[in-house]
């Protein structure tokens, strides 16, 4: 006898990427920031009064919420933290679909999508993605025809790493007639030479939702804190009501108001990140393996026919020697690798294993 409804009875959880607990491993397979939290970070880390463990944490992370205001120059109001960002997908899901109804996402995109939208019972509106990982002329004509109530739009895309430009978001917004949910998660590592900032967009227009995560560009992956931008109407049912009220610890809360006061330090990882995917590019292109562009931190590599066994192959290969990059066994990505850009020393081993095996 099963007591789980029929639509958990028939799902598929999500696969993490593997996460190797012992030994010295490369990895490169779940896209975290390969340098350390700043000092800063680890000294409120050190410095976390017990007293703090004993007592429940602020119920809106106030301290962090008005800090991370200030940086971003918007209002508390706007902001929402959340267990990790992916606690932030599941809330809007919650707080926006009704059961039943379909959630919209391009094809591919991040595997949670799916898996949060099994759990809801809704379907899901799947909308492929052009060979060059473009948006399709018709998203939002496709998304209001099936009655979509909120879109998942991860933004630079993963796992390809194409940036879509803010007009291209914001006609996007403008189009759909529900919310458009921008999972910002690599956003930290976008070149700024390129002046990519959608935050203006969430006093332009009322159903635009940003992710973002101290996971990936902060260095805290192990700590699990994320926040939502919006304007106050999308977040306040979030913030009141559909989220638990003691999601996030204390410490967390302490650790990331450290993180987001202190960003000048993340910011000099992003750019030595910035700096290593361009030269693991041109190394990974010279060794026969065309990349995709990428504004994030990884590379898509293609594996041409017959390379070294094909992407699997590799992959399969690469893991025998610790070195772990991810591999999607889906349509459209069987014939690549993602890649996590590491430290030079990482990304290093990684090329001299290809160097064999190719
Ligand atoms: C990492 C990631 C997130 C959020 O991750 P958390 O660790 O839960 O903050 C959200 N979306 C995408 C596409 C990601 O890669």
């Amino acid at each position: 006898m099963s007591y789980e409804r029929p639509n958990i009875r028939r799902m598929q959880g999500y696969t993490p990427g593997e996460q190797p607990q012992s030994g010295r491993p490369v990895k490169l397979n779940t896209n975290e920031n390969p340098y350390s939290p700043s000092s800063a970070v680890i000294e409120a880390v050190r410095s976390i009064d017990p007293e703090a463990l004993r007592r429940y944490p602020s119920p809106s992370s106030a301290v962090f919420r008005a800090e991370a205001a200030e940086a971003h120059g918007v209002h508390p109001d706007n902001i929402v933290c959340t267990n990790g960002g992916d606690e932030l997908l599941r809330l809007a899901i919650t707080t926006f679909v009704e059961p039943g109804r379909p959630i919209g996402m391009a094809e591919p995109s991040y595997s949670l999508y799916p898996v949060l939208a099994a759990v809801h019972d809704s379907p899901v509106e799947r909308v492929e993605l052009a060979r060059d990982w473009s948006l399709p002329e018709d998203f939002a004509r496709r998304m209001n025809a099936a009655g979509v109530q909120l879109t998942f739009l991860v933004n630079p895309h993963a796992p390809s790493g194409t940036l879509y430009t803010t007009e291209e978001t914001a006609g996007l917004a403008a189009a759909l007639d529900g919310v458009l949910l921008i999972d910002e998660a690599y956003v930290d590592f976008v070149d700024p030479e390129l002046g990519h900032d959608t935050l203006p967009l969430i006093r332009e227009l009322d159903n635009v939702l940003i992710l973002r995560t101290l996971s990936k560009g902060y260095s805290l992956a192990g700590m699990r804190f994320g926040y939502g931008i919006g304007p106050a109407d999308l977040i306040a049912p979030i913030a009141t009501k559909t989220r638990d009220s003691y999601s996030v610890d204390a410490v967390a809360e302490r650790v990331a108001t450290a993180a987001i006061r202190h960003r000048d330090d993340a910011a000099q990882t992003w750019a030595a990140v910035r700096e290593s995917r361009a030269a693991l590019q041109a190394e990974l292109e010279a060794l026969g393996l065309p990349c995709t562009p990428s504004q994030s931190n990884f590379l898509l590599a293609q594996v041409p026919a017959g390379t070294g066994g094909g992407a699997e192959g590799i992959y399969q290969a690469l893991k025998a020697r610790d070195i772990f990059v991810r591999y999607f066994d889906q349509p459209g990505l069987r014939d690549r690798l993602r890649i996590s850009i590491g430290t030079p020393e990482e990304n290093g081993h990684l090329l001299g294993a290809l160097r064999e095996l190719i």
